[in-house]
């Protein structure tokens, strides 16, 4: 409707339409009374603070809202001066600034900070308008605001979500990688400083045998820890699982950064008080060095990550600097990992089979399983890639892999007349605490159609007492299988009588280093006696690794030993030449022997 014009419409129902009608109405009371009851409802129902002022300044009007949101009474406000509001979030030039729009332009529009009658400062949008008289003076000013307190909360609150680790309440991995871009920028050529990696050591085993509940308590504990005694100016950041990431700008020589990290190894000696548990920590610490080390925030992470799994390497808590060497190492670890993933798809891996010799007996008595690789540049024994496949995950299938090929063999032996006697497979602690592990045992075993009895299970201390109640289960349901069980390497791990006697076992292989010194070091000579001793009183049985020579076969002989295994009898060998080996004579000196007989 153009301006001026009146409405028809209006007239039979008395509402105006528009502001240009009411206008026209004004003449008539009982119309304009009824315009007026309009706009006093929408003044006062408006979620929107309204103030309006006259050019003095003084308070002439609020509505509700004004007064719900500053928490001051139309009583107590009117007459006064909006100056009660003001806090002293903006400049003076801010309220320069705020006049000037006003009395030139008529509009003022923008973000605020005010305070409440209680006295808290609150963020609020205000569009103020200046209503100016006939002489073109500013008569009134009309203020309508919205509280923005609650939108800056749900901001603030997304803000803590997307940058801070919810769990630990530490900066998150994305803002860790902002400070670090930050800090690189303020130190430019000037200065150095170090970036820490932190990773526990074995939480996953609070995790397994506390529950989540505690793990997650604990990476709080940690989190609180390192905030603490990270020192001055430093950042934490948890970046996920049990992997912290630490910015030390203040520590800017390799004495001052290891005197830092130092310090925070020796606090964490202390036990933590975790739900009602007392943990003991301890950590691996990788640490880069800006900018020797790196310049972006990437390349200064990845190398602080090499050096953290090379202190890893210890297990106990321990810290090192990256160096140029570590990185060759880390990328010819890469390098072999992707070989292995290459290797077990193109069934690169074979068995050789090293036969056991029985003393008491004098037969041989079966062979160890031991696994190698096959390489265009030869064959790569077990020690140079097993940790590697452990620790990366490959183990699992490594492992399954040996399992077939060993229970093939078996088969195809007792089909075609080959060697008899027990085959015993090496288990790597992660293979071992595999979930499946019997029932994949025992369907192999089927699929062959091979007797448990044909096959011993070698597994070492440590993997066992990674989780010693798992163990004994794993344990008791492949003896029940009818498995021979041999405790592998015995007397280089925990070696405790305690647990010894709880393991459903028949047998200790005693380590090849306990033989090689055997005849000359007394220590040595010792434990091989007393590891005899105690298998006899457990009724366990002793086989020793390693025998390369006639006096240490003697030796064993004479104390009671009941099998060996070394390059005195054979070297491991390819399953057809241990085949061959089982159809001819070995040395005299064994004993009356001679042939292919097992016990
Ligand atoms: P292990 O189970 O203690 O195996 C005995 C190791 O000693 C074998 O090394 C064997 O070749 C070596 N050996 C035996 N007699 C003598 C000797 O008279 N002199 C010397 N110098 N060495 C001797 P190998 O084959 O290199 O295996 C090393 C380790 O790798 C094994 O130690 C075992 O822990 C692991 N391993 C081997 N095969 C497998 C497998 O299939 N799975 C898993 N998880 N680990 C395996
Ligand atoms: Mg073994
Ligand atoms: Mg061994």
């Amino acid at each position: 409707m153009a301006v001026g014009v009146r409405d028809e419409t209006a007239r039979e129902d008395m509402f105006p339409h528009d502001w240009e009608n009411m206008f026209f109405y004004c003449d008539d009371p009982q119309r304009t009374r009824r315009y007026m009851e309009i706009i006093k409802a929408v003044f006062d129902n408006t979620v929107e603070g309204i103030v309006i002022t006259d050019a003095a300044g003084t308070i002439r009007m609020v509505n509700s809202a004004f007064s719900a949101i500053t928490g001051y009474s139309r009583e107590e406000i009117i007459g006064g001066n909006p100056r009660v509001l003001k806090s002293d979030r903006q400049p003076k030039e801010f309220y320069d600034e705020f006049w000037r729009r006003l009395r030139t332009e008529g509009r003022w529009e923008g973000e605020i900070w005010n305070r409440r009658k209680s006295g808290e400062v609150y963020p609020e949008w205000m569009v103020c308008t200046a209503l100016f008289d006939e002489k073109g003076e500013p008569e009134y000013y009309i203020s309508v605001f919205n509280d923005l307190s609650e939108v800056k909360f749900k901001d603030a609150q997304i803000e803590l979500r997307s940058n801070y680790d919810v769990l630990t309440g530490l900066p998150n991995k994305e803002t860790f990688r902002a400070r670090l871009a930050e800090e690189i920028r303020r130190a430019g050529d000037a200065r150095r400083f170090a970036v820490l990696v932190f990773d526990i050591n074995r939480f996953k085993n609070v995790n397994d045998t506390l529950g989540h509940f505690i793990g997650d308590a604990l990476l709080k504990s940690v989190g609180v820890f390192l905030a603490d005694c990270a020192g001055e100016g430093s950042t934490v950041s948890r970046i996920g699982g049990d992997d912290f990431h630490i910015l030390l700008p203040e520590a800017r020589t390799p004495e001052e950064i290891a005197a830092r990290v130092k310090k925070l190894i020796a606090c964490l000696r202390e036990p933590m008080e975790v739900e009602g548990y007392k943990l003991f920590v301890s950590a691996s610490i990788g640490i880069s060095v800006y900018p020797d080390d790196g310049t972006d925030p990437d390349e200064l992470l990845k190398r602080a990550d090499i050096a953290m799994s090379k202190a890893k390497e210890g297990g106990i808590s321990s810290f090192r600097f990256f160096t140029e060497e570590l990185e060759r190492h880390a990328s010819l670890r890469l390098t072999l990992e992707n070989a292995l993933r290459e290797g077990l798809d193109r069934d690169e891996f074979l068995m050789h089979y090293q036969p056991k010799y029985c003393i008491r007996r004098g037969h041989l008595s079966g062979a160890e399983a031991l696994l190698r690789w096959s390489r265009p540049d030869g064959l790569v024994g077990p020690a140079d890639f097993i940790p590697l496949a452990e620790e990366t995950g490959l183990i699992l299938p490594m492992g399954g892999s040996v399992f077939r090929m060993v229970c093939s063999q078996i088969a195809e032996w007792r089909e075609n007349g080959g060697p008899e006697g027990e085959v015993a497979v090496n288990l790597s602690p992660r293979q071992f605490h595999q979930g499946n592990l019997l029932t994949r045992i025992s369907a192999l075993l089927k699929e062959y159609a091979i007797p448990p009895s044909s096959i011993g299970i070698e597994i070492t201390e440590s993997g066992i007492m990674e989780n010693l109640t798992d163990s004994i289960k794993v344990l008791t349901g492949l003896k029940d299988l009818g498995m021979t069980i041999y405790i592998d390497d015995f007397g280089t791990g925990y070696s405790s009588l305690n647990y010894l006697k709880r393991l459903p076992i028949d047998a200790l292989k005693i380590d090849k280093s306990f033989i090689d010194g055997v005849l000359e070091d007394t220590n040595d000579s010792a434990i091989v006696r007393a590891v005899i001793g105690i298998a006899r009183s457990l009724g366990l049985r002793v086989v020793a690794e390693g025998v390369e020579t006639r006096e240490q076969l003697e030796f064993l002989r004479q104390n009671g030993c009941d099998e060996i295994q070394g390059y005195l009898l054979s070297r491991p060998l390819p399953p057809r030449d241990y085949k061959d080996f089982c159809n001819t004579s070995i040395p005299s000196f064994f004993g009356w022997f001679s042939g292919y007989t097992f016990c």
